[in-house]
């Protein structure tokens, strides 16, 4: 069965991690041997060809560059010009995979249903599939003015997330409790006018009812657990969740262990140790299908490229194949066949098929 995932940061893993991603896991962690830049290395879990294995076929990838100012803690570039480059760059990247066959860019409906047939067509084997990705922007910083928004969308952005961790030009995220800015509200009215998706992930609490209030078109919250689980400002509280449910968007469940089981800590707790199995997202699942009534709201929103690999997935997923295990598990705990559907791929579907209708 086809999956859709809408998280990953693939551009900024080539980039960044200088990750080859066309290679598999094991021969991208092979080559990390050795390194310890990262608290990640030669633990990473994604590549295209483990999504093609897993069925994987549409993703919503990201762009990422944060400004910093003088004195934060927090990575980044000096200047929105700086960040509007490594995006441009990242893009260059996704390009570079649609040259070479790899993936293919989906912008509108049309793509959307050619696409989800491929996927669909057994006749070819998902080896020889390119991985769809729908283009977003997880936190605005790099958007150098409102303008910027305009050729962001003419190189196929369809989703932002205004804001990431730490303050944000456009909006304060995660770890601070500051709101959208001005310009930010701004930015909300002018992706409304585009017809854009909102991602509310990484919101503050305050940023969240603003955007709420003010934001006309369709939203989704593409990587994002439950607050009442897991207590952590980045997770969704009960209000939250039914506020999103109540305009028919849905909630792409994270992978990051840390916001999945209870009192994770970072570099200490240990995914086998600690009993943390791919079986825990259900329990995120199944709290947001209690607060719907249905399970129109839940879908797969993995972030398991997101700064962190093995040491902080699931002890049985090895790969991003291993989504494909969510099927049994659901099935395992109650789900039926159409509820299954809908949280590998049928929710994520619906909201994309209105959004760009
Ligand atoms: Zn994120």
């Amino acid at each position: 069965m086809m999956l859709i995932d809408a998280h990953l940061d693939l551009a900024m893993n080539a980039l960044e991690w200088n990750r080859d991603l066309k290679l598999s896991v094991s021969q991208i962690r092979e080559r990390e041997m050795g390194l310890t830049d990262k608290v990640d290395r030669g633990k990473g879990v994604v590549s295209l060809p483990a999504l093609r294995e897993g069925k994987v076929g549409l993703v919503v990838a990201t762009q990422i560059a944060r400004y910093v100012e003088k004195g934060s803690s927090l990575p980044g570039w000096h200047s929105p010009e700086q960040a509007w480059a490594q995006s441009q760059g990242q893009l260059a990247w996704y390009q570079a995979m649609e040259t070479m066959g790899e993936m293919v860019q989906i912008t509108d409906l049309a793509g959307l249903e050619n696409h989800i047939q491929l996927w669909n067509d057994q006749k070819i084997k998902s080896a020889e599939k390119p991985i769809g990705f729908i283009l977003s922007l997880e936190g605005a910083d790099s958007l150098v003015n409102i303008d910027f928004l305009h050729k962001a969308y003419t190189n196929g952005l369809r989703a932002l997330g205004p804001a990431h961790y730490g303050p944000g030009r456009y909006a304060d995220g995660t770890g601070t409790t500051g709101k959208i800015h001005p310009q930010g509200l701004d930015l909300l009215r002018e992706m409304d006018s585009l017809g854009m998706i909102l991602d509310i992930t990484h919101l503050t609490d305050v940023g969240f009812q603003q955007a709420m209030e003010l934001y006309q078109g369709p939203v989704w919250a593409s990587h994002h657990n439950c607050r009442s689980l897991v207590d952590h400002q980045r997770q969704l509280t009960d209000d939250q969740i039914k506020q999103l449910i109540a305009r028919g968007s849905v909630i792409g469940g994270s992978l990051d262990l840390w916001m999945v089981v209870p009192n994770w800590v970072r570099g200490v707790s240990d995914p086998l140790r600690d009993g943390a199995a791919l079986e825990k997202i259900i329990d995120h699942y199944d709290h947001i299908c209690q607060l719907a009534g249905n399970a129109d709201h839940i879908a797969i929103g993995s972030d398991l490229d997101g700064m962190f690999g093995k040491e902080q997935s699931p002890y049985d997923l090895e790969t991003i194949a291993d989504l494909q295990n969510l099927h049994p598990l659901l099935a395992k705990r109650g789900y039926s066949e159409e509820d299954i559907d809908k949280v590998l791929h049928n929710n994520w579907l619906r909201l994309l098929r209105k959004a760009w209708k």
